[in-house]
């Protein structure tokens, strides 16, 4: 028998104190913390409790008495059914203030080491179609928002085309517009969804993996290139070329045009051979006059403005003079490395990836660049007292981990290594914060500054810059 769901009341005037690390807003009932979605610091709410846990509860708005001042309109039709952009409805300020909150907060709790001022969080310099990069999921099972209930079930149209639903791994969103990515973006899902309906091609039902179309990933670069890849559940000829020779000529903006068969049951096609099937193989990014190619597969920051903010300021900040050994770790597609490799003697990256590295070296060549190294591999594993000797001590340690942070491993090698200045990229300031603690042995912070890349999310980047004692 179905167990059913307890009910519990509805908390009256909250007010909404903070806006938490995980996107969803902060405030307070009975001493206990409540998070809240789609709300703002100064909203006061009544708050139905969906979740009591021994520490804090969930709870979502179903009245509003106090609209907070730092509100703005979100300009998305899709804003509080999309997980996309939480923080929209936040004037951009304060969505900054937040982020630079969220990084004190956490150096002050976790790291507890001695802080400079830290410095002012740097804006991104779009707001909106900031980003290079979005994959899109067919579905025939697409979410129902209010409006489409009240169609009768006959005329419902499940298929969908757009974002998957938070915590709904079988539902996806169908977009009518994104503000995420510049034209033709959206012009090509929606015509890419259209011609499918058109064609009666099936949409990907995710329970049962059946469905013909499965994915849509369009990447784009600042100069505009353009990169488009459909993903399909299994190879069929004839649906194939219809749809790629729809998109070739209908897009002639987009420089490369590719397919992939995808038969697992998950979504990632990062191991899966691409097909060509107009244009070029890869795209070109452009920073500081160096090239990058980005391939279907390869890696790379998805706001690219803001990345070279970023990668600008963490060479700033690793002060080189030229005759350096610098360690890239974490390095992706290499894009630090080669950034710094000019001002420096020898680069040495690492990273995970075996791709990424090739991309890395590519990137190197096209780049004339020859004083960089690339291995791949768990930098736990191969960055020893061996590895170290082999390639030199480094005098500069550049870090750009995922979010997890450091391996505790890594953290102890680099202090073996005991280079004079450490530049710790993160996208997690509480890991970033443990690592910080464990570096404090023998190094100071000097330099904090926050870098905000996802304007309307509650992510933030942040460079540390530490200096041997
Ligand atoms: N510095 C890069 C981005 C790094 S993203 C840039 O600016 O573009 C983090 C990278 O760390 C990913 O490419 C991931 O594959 C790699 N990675 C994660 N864990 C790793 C590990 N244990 N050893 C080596 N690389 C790792």
């Amino acid at each position: 028998m179905a167990r059913k769901k307890q009910e519990y009341p509805v908390a009256e005037k909250v007010e909404i104190l903070d806006a938490g690390s995980e996107g969803k807003s902060i405030g307070k009932i009975e001493e206990k913390v409540v998070f809240v979605p789609f709300v703002v610091p100064g909203d006061v709410v009544d708050v139905k409790i969906l979740k009591k846990k021994k520490s804090y509860f969930v709870g979502k708005p179903v009245h509003f008495h106090t609209y907070s001042s730092q509100r703005t309109e979100p300009r998305c039709e899709h804003f509080g059914t999309c997980g996309g952009c939480r923080w929209q409805n936040m004037q951009y300020e304060s969505q900054l203030h937040y982020k630079q909150k969220q990084v004190e907060d956490n150096l002050q709790r976790i790291a507890k080491v001695k802080l400079p001022e830290i410095r002012s969080i740097l804006p991104s310099p779009k707001i909106f179609f900031y980003r290079n990069k979005l994959h899109f999921t067919f579905s025939n099972r697409r979410w129902l928002t209010e409006y489409s209930r009240d169609i009768s079930f006959e005329d419902r149209n499940m298929n969908g085309l757009g974002f998957h639903m938070s915590s709904m791994f079988d539902r996806v969103l169908d977009l009518d517009n994104c503000y995420l990515q510049p034209e033709p973006s959206n012009s090509l899902r929606l015509a890419v969804k259209k011609y499918a309906e058109e064609h009666n091609l099936d949409f990907y039902d995710v329970r049962n993996s059946s469905g013909f179309l499965r994915n849509l990933v369009v990447r784009n670069t600042t100069a505009g290139e353009w990169m488009a890849i459909m993903v399909f559940n299994y190879r069929d000829e004839d649906p194939i070329e219809g749809i790629m020779e729809f998109i070739r000529t209908n897009f002639p903006q987009i420089n490369s045009l590719n397919y992939v068969i995808n038969q697992k049951v998950n979504d990632c096609i990062n191991d899966l051979p691409v097909y060509l099937y107009a244009g070029k193989p890869y795209i070109t990014e452009v920073m500081n006059g160096l090239q990058f190619r980005i391939g279907p597969m390869s890696f790379f920051q998805t706001n690219s403005e803001q990345a070279l903010v970023m990668y600008e300021k963490a060479l700033e900040f690793a002060g080189l003079q030229g005759g350096e050994i610098v360690y890239d770790l974490y390095t992706g597609t290499g894009t630090i490395a080669n950034f710094v490799a000019r001002s420096s003697s020898k680069v040495v990256g690492i990273e995970y990836i075996k791709t990424a590295v090739d991309d890395a070296k590519v990137n190197s060549e096209i780049n004339d660049i020859t004083n960089t190294v690339f291995y791949s591999g768990d930098i736990a594993k191969i960055m020893d007292d061996a590895f170290i000797a082999r390639n030199g001590r480094a005098d500069v340690v550049i870090t750009d981990p995922p979010r997890a942070g450091m391996h505790e491993k890594v953290v102890r090698q680099i202090l073996k290594i005991n280079p004079e200045k450490i530049v710790y990229i993160s996208c997690n300031p509480a890991t970033q914060a443990r690592d910080v603690a464990i570096l404090d042995e023998n190094y100071q912070v000097e330099i904090v500054q926050p870098v905000d890349m996802f304007p309307h999310t509650h992510h933030v980047e942040n460079i540390i810059l530490l200096r041997r004692r």
